[in-house]
């Protein structure tokens, strides 16, 4: 089968191209390398079933031709982590909401099956956890830009449900809770690879505000399993699915954590949010999912710990040590 992967040479955009090529099919990346990297993709380039083209979803006549010559689209493209979104608001909107129109509209007109991801940022300020997919939304002030992210994104929703309701188009919605591994990098912000690498390094570990925070950390290798099998599954279409883990942990105690697993001397500072994003800046104290419904629809339970995750991470990140200090 042919798959588009828009935003392949992201984090999981590029997971999710190692998977599919692995069970046999032919896979075409759109990505403008805006926050995807070209190394993340690199391994793939040669293989007969793979094809990367360097261009933006909002290439509307070249979006059209490679809508309507796949079979399946993965939308993974988006602007990505806290930090652009309170650096870049105008762009981030733009590319999620625009890119996403491009996307459903040529899905629509060529009948082409179609995931659209979105993000627990949509929750935004609820506190009943675990957050049920049906569960009202409570997001901020249109003043802090935090918000944007989730508001466009929640219009991607809105625009995903409306084409299945309007003409049976086949899509579904996954809300993509904290999604970490191998390949994300500390740039746009991430908590976990920020805090491997500098308990590596032996640098401080800086938590934003009191640190009681809490997230849960899905691994990248359940949540693309999770992805794969949604748009697999007829179900799942014309609904809005949670992936992720349900493993709560505060940043404190995640801090301490990646600490104790890389045997590291560093210490731990606190920092507060205006320091960090400026101000106009609000968090979300917990994080939690609900997997009712993914298990329900598509057997969906992750199998990755936080644990798991951490080794990974500093596996990787120990490796591309090893990597560079050799070629020095
Ligand atoms: N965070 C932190 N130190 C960092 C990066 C993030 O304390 O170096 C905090 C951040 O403020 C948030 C949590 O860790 O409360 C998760 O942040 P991330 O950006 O990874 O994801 P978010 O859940 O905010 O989208």
């Amino acid at each position: 089968m042919k798959f588009l992967i828009t935003g392949g040479a992201g984090f999981v955009g590029s997971h999710l191209a190692d998977k599919l090529i692995e069970q046999g099919h032919h896979i075409t990346v759109i990505d403008d390398l805006s926050t995807g990297r070209y190394s993340n993709i690199e391994h793939l380039e040669g293989h007969e079933r793979f094809r990367l083209i360097i261009d933006t979803v909002l290439n509307e006549k070249l979006m059209e031709e490679l809508i309507r010559d796949t079979d399946r689209v993965f939308h993974m493209a988006s602007a990505v982590g806290v930090k652009l979104i309170m650096e870049r608001p105008v762009k981030t909107i733009e590319t999620i909401f625009r890119g996403t129109d491009v996307v459903l509209d040529f899905c629509s007109r060529y009948r082409k099956r179609v995931l659209i991801p979105s993000t627990s940022e949509v929750y935004g300020k609820g506190i009943s956890v675990p957050f049920k997919e049906d569960d009202d939304l409570l997001t901020g002030s249109t003043a802090k830009h935090r918000w944007a992210y989730a508001c466009a994104k929640t219009l991607d929703e809105f625009l995903a449900l409306a084409h299945w309701k309007e003409t049976r188009l086949q899509v579904a919605v996954v809300r993509l809770f904290n999604t970490v591994g191998p390949r994300q990098t500390g740039q746009y912000g991430m908590v976990v690879p920020n805090f491997v690498k500098a308990a590596i390094d032996n640098r401080p570990l800086t938590v934003h505000g009191d640190g009681n925070q809490s997230r849960c950390f899905g691994h990248v290798s359940d949540v693309v399993e999770g992805l794969v099998k949604t748009l697999e599954t007829p179900e799942c279409f014309g609904q809005v699915i949670n992936l992720g883990n349900d493993e709560e942990v505060s940043i404190n105690d995640l801090a301490k954590k990646a600490i104790a697993m890389t045997e590291s001397s560093s210490e731990i500072t606190h920092l507060s949010y205006d320091k960090v994003y400026g101000e106009g800046f609000e968090d979300m104290q917990r994080r939690v999912p609900s997997l009712e419904k993914a298990k329900k629809l598509i057997g969906y339970e992750p199998t990755r710990t936080l644990e798991d995750i951490i080794n990974d991470v500093a596996g990787e990140f120990r490796e591309t040590v090893r990597i560079e200090s050799q070629s020095a």
